[in-house]
């Protein structure tokens, strides 16, 4: 079983997507129109993502688009102070940079209200979207947010189409907003678009079953999957099932009193990246990660995921490398 830490010869993660302030909520298990003060945090799943990898000492670039405001600058900052490469993300004058304020249940279940129309990273053109971003990278990742409106959904699909073209694997977490989309309909048919694209995809299991995935989570993940892809359902506390070309299985959680589950799907994306970059160096493919391997990988991503929600927000909630090792040591795992 190969363990070892990612390297940055392992080649980098290239994330693509939607990046906005969240205004959290102070008021801990009231509702939105009960709060009355929030704290402005950077946002969006795939900055999350590229944040993550980063802090797991992963090598990891963002494209997307911001407004030329106030906001913007701020997010690139917190992008690149947190040590992701943002020569991908274009600012513009002519839409403000997106919003959405969240409020947290008692359980740490998020309340979303959104205010993105018009907003920047909705305007990410294809033209804006450089081959260069590429060069590096192994691994594409990309969400169905920038899917909704044009042009970032054709961005979205021309970056897919380059990182193919560059040989990069495709990883994709579709983190389903139904109050985004025109119609629950067009909802389905761009995000199962988006599944058709992937070789590594993430979802929640309230995902699968929107995508028509019934019955037991096997059986609903076999209705969905494409036979090449490694298809991974998180399963919050119960930590997640996987089926790869050639095996499946569970892996539990660690066991955490959960603070706040913002950025835990984000964090658990990261780590399984980051160890599917280390287990598949040197020509290694998907298919070759033996049942050992992916348990491994997932039970890194479980530990990413689990420590996500010992803190209020996604990115000061995301874990070091180091965090991860000293979970994973005092319960006996191996690294990536
Ligand atoms: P998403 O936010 O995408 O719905 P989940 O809530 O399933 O994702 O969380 C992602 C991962 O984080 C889980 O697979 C698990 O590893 C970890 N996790 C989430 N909630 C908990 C929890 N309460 N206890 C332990 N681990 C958790």
């Amino acid at each position: 079983m190969t363990k070892r830490a990612v390297r940055a010869h392992d080649g980098w993660v290239v994330c693509l997507g939607e990046l906005l302030i969240d205004f959290v909520s102070m008021h801990h298990g009231s509702r939105l129109a009960d709060a009355t003060s929030f704290v402005r945090a950077a946002g969006g799943a795939p900055a999350n993502v590229a944040v993550a990898l980063a802090r797991l000492g992963c090598p990891a670039a963002f494209i997307g688009k911001t407004g030329a405001d106030e906001f913007g600058h701020f997010l690139r900052e917190t992008l690149r102070g947190n040590g992701v490469d943002v020569s991908g993300i274009v600012s513009r004058a002519g839409a403000p940079t997106a919003l959405a304020f969240v409020s947290l249940s008692k359980e740490g279940e998020r309340d979303f209200l959104f205010y993105r129309n018009p907003c920047a990273d909705a305007l990410l053109r294809p033209t804006e979207v450089r081959k260069r971003s590429f060069n590096r990278g192994r691994i594409f990742h990309f969400g169905s947010i920038s899917l909704i409106q044009e042009p970032s959904r054709s961005a979205t699909l021309h970056a897919i189409e380059m990182a193919r073209e560059k040989g990069l694997l495709i990883s994709y977490d579709p983190n389903l907003r139904p109050p985004l989309w025109p119609s629950l309909a067009t909802a389905r048919r761009w995000i199962l678009m988006g599944l058709r694209q992937a070789d590594i995809v993430k979802m929640s299991e309230e995902e699968v079953r929107f995508l028509g995935g019934n019955g037991p989570i096997a059986h609903a993940v076999e209705q969905l999957r494409f036979p090449h892809q490694l298809f991974v359902v998180s399963l919050g506390a119960q930590g997640c099932y996987y089926r790869s070309p050639r095996h499946s299985g569970a892996v539990p959680a660690f066991r955490m009193r959960a603070v706040d589950t913002t950025g835990a799907g984000d964090a658990f994306v990261a780590g399984m990246l980051c160890g599917i970059l280390a287990a598949t160096h040197a020509k290694r493919k998907l298919d070759d990660l033996a049942p050992a391997e992916l348990n491994s990988i997932l039970r890194f991503a479980n530990a990413c995921g689990g420590l996500a929600t010992q803190m209020r927000g996604a990115i000061p909630a995301l874990p070091t490398r180091r965090d991860v090792e000293r979970l994973l040591r005092t319960s006996g795992q191996s690294r990536y």
